[in-house]
């Protein structure tokens, strides 16, 4: 096993047990037109427009983007200007729900049977990875395997943020799912070996998949150390491969496809009942959360409002996306849960530890499990130093957090690190 640096914090995996159940239909959805990286959608509806559920609701014929679908069957009640949380605006399908959640009658499940049909199915079903990042999974698929031909796919079921339990539930919950979207993958794609990587923590599901592959000899159960952050994508390749990617390099350059635990239960899914991501399993929790607490099934477009008074969170100080390590804190709770939603975190507001003096102590070099340089990095980002941040590989760092969690002054190591990498000019 190949171990990079990280840091060991508390699990709070509170909600581990927590069968997924469906959350109760909500009266109206919000559903941007961009919950993914690349191009937003153009909306294909207007106010008045009947939708079912599963309908294509916006698309785009830029390379990197991905349709989108709406979640419920009902009446587009406004277009609206959404803004996003990076600042940047685009429209959103306001849908005032029916209660009927008539499916779309276009719908049915595609063809597959070669790499086109997978990659333009996948495509076709609005699929953005699942753990976090949204990158189209279609464009994922599609490499050169004349260029850059891929050996390993790594599933990534580490899940190693605390409090998420949303992809350990669909490793118990769907296996044969998991089993059959890696198979589907690796056929199609001509990928030879599978490294299926789980947290330590979680010795069910290790136990569990391992019983389940023990005839399949090119799919190898990796228990990985409980260590944050083991799901972010260079580290879980390190630790599977041993293989480095380099600074401006995709996995796809050493051979390899990472694909989250949920992206490959959706995929077979897909090929089975046609019905596009319109549905996410998030975990519910937080020490704001007075009743509810669990994994659910949200139609996306769901007001985080709607969650947290269905779970008594109304008052909460602090409302994530996301873990606490890496999440995104909502600026108003009616924004809704997207496609890339894996939890909602509800919390007090804590008390903000006053920033002191850097004291060199070392411990966010120690900690950083890329070995970058933070503290230099504060230092070249106030004196707006660029070619200091090229030279101290500024575009590396994956704003994990583990810098700021171990700094003894508690210095923003992390968002300093985000705001330098502005400063540096993109190709
Ligand atoms: S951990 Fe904080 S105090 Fe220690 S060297 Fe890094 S920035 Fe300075
Ligand atoms: S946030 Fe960046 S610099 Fe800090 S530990 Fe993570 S990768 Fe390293």
């Amino acid at each position: 096993m190949n171990k990079l640096n990280g840091i060991h914090l508390s699990h709070d995996k509170g909600t581990k047990d927590c069968k997924t159940i469906d959350f109760p239909l909500p009266k109206t959805v919000v559903i941007p037109m961009s919950q993914h990286m690349g191009a937003p959608c153009n909306c294909l509806v207007k106010k008045g427009d009947p939708v079912t559920k599963g309908q294509k609701i916006g698309d785009s014929e830029a390379f990197m983007s991905a349709p989108i679908h709406s979640s419920v069957s009902g009446t587009v009640t406004d277009v609206i200007d959404y803004l996003l949380p990076n600042g940047s605006v685009c429209k959103a399908a306001v849908i005032e729900t029916d209660g009927a959640q008539t499916l779309c009658p276009d719908l049915k499940a595609p063809v597959v049977n070669d790499r086109k049909s997978l990659i333009a199915a996948v495509k076709e079903s609005g699929l953005t990875g699942l753990g976090g990042a949204g990158f189209p999974t279609h464009i994922k698929l599609n490499f050169d395997p004349s260029k850059t031909p891929v050996d390993v796919l790594v599933i990534n079921a580490a899940e190693c943020e605390p409090y998420i339990t949303s992809d350990y539930r669909e490793l118990i919950e769907n296996t044969d799912d998991v089993l059959n979207g890696i198979k589907l993958v690796m056929k199609h794609l001509d990928i030879k070996e599978c490294k299926l990587c789980i947290e330590e923590n979680k010795p069910d599901a290790i136990e569990l998949m391992k019983k389940k592959t023990e005839k399949i000899k090119n799919i190898e159960i990796i228990s990985l150390p409980s260590t944050y952050p083991q799901g972010a994508e260079k580290v879980i390749i390190y630790s599977a491969t041993g293989r480095i990617v380099a600074e401006g390099e995709l996995p796809s350059n050493q051979g390899v496809m990472v694909m989250n635990v949920s992206t490959a239960g959706f995929i077979y899914r897909y090929t089975q009942d046609g019905i596009p991501l319109t549905t996410r399993r998030i975990t519910v929790d937080g020490d704001c959360i007075a009743r509810n607490k669990g994994n659910y099934f949200v139609p996306v477009g769901t007001k985080v409002s709607d969650i947290l008074s269905h779970c008594g969170a109304e008052k909460a100080g602090k409302v994530l996306y996301g873990g606490p390590m890496m999440g995104m804190c909502l600026y108003d709770t009616d924004q809704p849960v997207t496609k890339t939603t894996n939890a909602i975190l509800a919390f007090k507001e804590g008390r903000k530890p006053e920033t002191t003096a850097c004291i060199r102590c070392g411990r966010c070099v120690r900690t950083c499990p890329l070995s970058l340089m933070p503290l230099m990095i504060e230092k070249a980002y106030k004196e707006k130093d660029v070619e200091e941040l090229k030279k101290l590989k500024v575009m590396l760092c994956m704003n994990c957090g583990c810098c700021a969690y171990a700094c003894p002054a508690h210095r923003p190591l992390a968002e300093i690190n985000q705001l330098a990498k502005g400063l540096i000019p993109r190709k």
